[in-house]
């Protein structure tokens, strides 16, 4: 709030302001502008300051957000009964390797069955990025302009890598997709069941 500017010995402006309010720096002006003065993007309500809380949106609004993006994900996901889908399923910020485990789950905990979960997409723990992410680090550690074009024995790491992916390539990290609801509560049989 009443950003002043910094200058250097020189008076040159240094593209930093402080909050007149509270005095911390900022090298956004649209921040300091904001610094202790900040509202609700959707409410309006007043937030606390940046430094302690980063968010544009309040929390009880930032709820209401992620149930309207869950509403709309829902609206627009491929709905498949849960005899139809056999692999892993997400509910609640957990994952289980099939729809069984995860009604076990819910039984165990005297939980109520929900209407979906979501289907879960895998893909392999060890991938080519795996390769492209060694040679990022390797470039890190060493001065600058280096390529790793430049090393030795780069046809043969790869093709090793190859090998090594392809051997791995049962090991798996899973991910919700969002773009599959597995339908969970009562639902109509299937039609040949
Ligand atoms: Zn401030
Ligand atoms: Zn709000």
């Amino acid at each position: 709030m009443n950003p002043i500017k910094h200058f250097n010995e020189r008076g040159e402006f240094l593209n930093v302001w402080h909050c007149g309010t509270c005095r911390v720096v900022w090298s956004d002006l649209g921040m300091a502008e904001q610094c202790c003065d900040r509202h609700c993007e959707d409410c309006k309500t007043i937030l606390p300051p940046t430094k302690k809380h980063c968010w544009t949106v309040c929390d009880p609004c930032r709820g209401k957000r992620e149930e309207n993006r869950e509403v709309d994900r829902f609206g627009k996901a491929e709905k498949i009964h849960r005899a139809n889908w056999g692999g892993w399923v997400f509910h609640n910020d957990n994952f289980y390797p099939c729809v069984d485990d995860l009604l076990d789950v819910l039984d165990c905990n005297g939980d109520d069955i929900p209407v979906y979960a979501w289907a879960c997409k895998s893909s392999p723990i060890v991938n080519k990025d795996c390769l492209e992410h060694l040679f990022h680090c390797i470039e890190g550690e060493a001065y600058e302009d280096f390529s790793v074009d430049e090393l030795a024995g780069l046809p043969e790491l790869r093709e090793a890598f190859v090998v090594f992916m392809s051997a791995n390539a049962d090991r798996l990290t899973y991910e919700p997709d969002y773009t599959k609801a597995i339908l969970l509560g009562w639902v109509k049989p299937l039609e040949n069941s």
